[in-house]
């Protein structure tokens, strides 16, 4: 009879180790995203606050937005990092080391992060995540902008939806003016008598409200993928530092995909592969960030955990 592997992926269990590894970080997970969502979108709207309409009206005619704005951009990322995200990352790290010596030295306290290279993650980290969050902060405003040139709105108009759109990216930004026109297309439609600026200030109350909806889902990303990356590494750091004390037999890293999450096709490949300590695991498409593909996230949002058992 010829075998199928059409059920692959739903008949792959867990080992309870596995289990264990994914319990751990989404327990971290869930209960430490609200802090670093609530900072973000604070960052955000002071954003939106500290810019005027004569400087977006400005930006629109010229074509593009100063660098001065830009570089004050650039700066909010890193004060937002060195002051909020920093911290957050480092007690993420932290956590993932305690909870993994916890599990297989049956005592915390052997993870000591300051001994090792984590601190020299967390610097490298912060500076591409620095660029990252500028680089799109910048697309999004500049498409934004280009929205006139391509006879969609005036510069008034494109000028006061710009606004509450900055801290999106780019798709977000654009689905969002969109979303403006649509609405405020379908209400000139269905009441033929209101006038244009009331269907427009309409338009605009209802797209203010979608970006903060897009502003959380954003925040929620970024959290949740910023607090994996570190508590895995956390986790890595812990069993390397173990392995070198000679505390654990020499240990292989196993992928471990969510069971609660729509699995990807990168990570759902990725399930129970094993590779050496320190190896990387191979998937298509570039990682998050420096390109390290040692832990997950593999992807924004990736809930995936590494499971850590004896090599034969
Ligand atoms: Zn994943």
């Amino acid at each position: 009879m010829k075998h199928t592997h059409k059920h692959k992926r739903l008949a792959k269990t867990k080992t309870r180790n596995q289990r264990n590894a994914l319990h751990r970080l989404n327990s971290f997970l869930n209960a430490n995203q609200r802090k670093p969502v609530r900072l973000l979108i604070s960052m955000w709207k002071d954003q939106q606050q500290a810019i005027t309409y004569k400087q977006l009206r400005e930006a629109i005619l010229l074509g593009y937005m100063t660098e001065e704005e830009f570089t004050n951009w650039q700066d909010d990322y890193v004060a937002f990092f060195n002051t909020h995200l920093k911290p957050i990352l480092d007690s993420a790290t932290f956590k993932g080391g305690k909870d993994i010596a916890a599990a297989l030295l049956q005592n915390p306290d052997l993870y000591m992060p300051m001994t090792t290279g984590i601190d020299n993650w967390i610097t490298v980290h912060g500076a591409e995540w620095i660029t990252q969050m500028s680089d799109e902060a910048k697309e999004a405003v500049s498409s934004m902008i280009h929205y006139t040139a391509k006879g969609h709105m005036t510069v008034d108009e494109l000028a006061r939806i710009i606004r509450p759109t900055i801290g999106l990216t780019e798709p977000q930004a654009l689905a969002n003016a969109h979303y403006y026109e649509k609405v405020k297309a379908k209400l000139m439609e269905d009441n033929p008598t209101m006038k244009e600026t009331t269907a427009a200030k309409r338009a605009r109350e209802a797209a203010a409200r979608y970006a903060g909806r897009q502003h959380r889902e954003r925040a929620q990303m970024i959290a949740e993928t910023e607090l994996a990356y570190a508590y895995n590494k956390g986790a890595d750091d812990a069993i390397h530092q173990a392995q070198d004390a000679g505390l654990l037999p020499r240990m292989k890293a196993v992928w471990s995909t969510a069971d609660d999450e729509g699995v990807c096709g990168i990570c759902g490949a990725l399930d129970g592969v094993a590779v050496d300590l320190g190896d990387s695991f191979e998937y298509q498409g570039k990682s998050l960030y420096g390109g390290q593909k040692q832990t997950p996230p593999a992807h924004p949002r990736c809930r995936c955990a590494i499971c850590y058992e004896e090599a034969e």
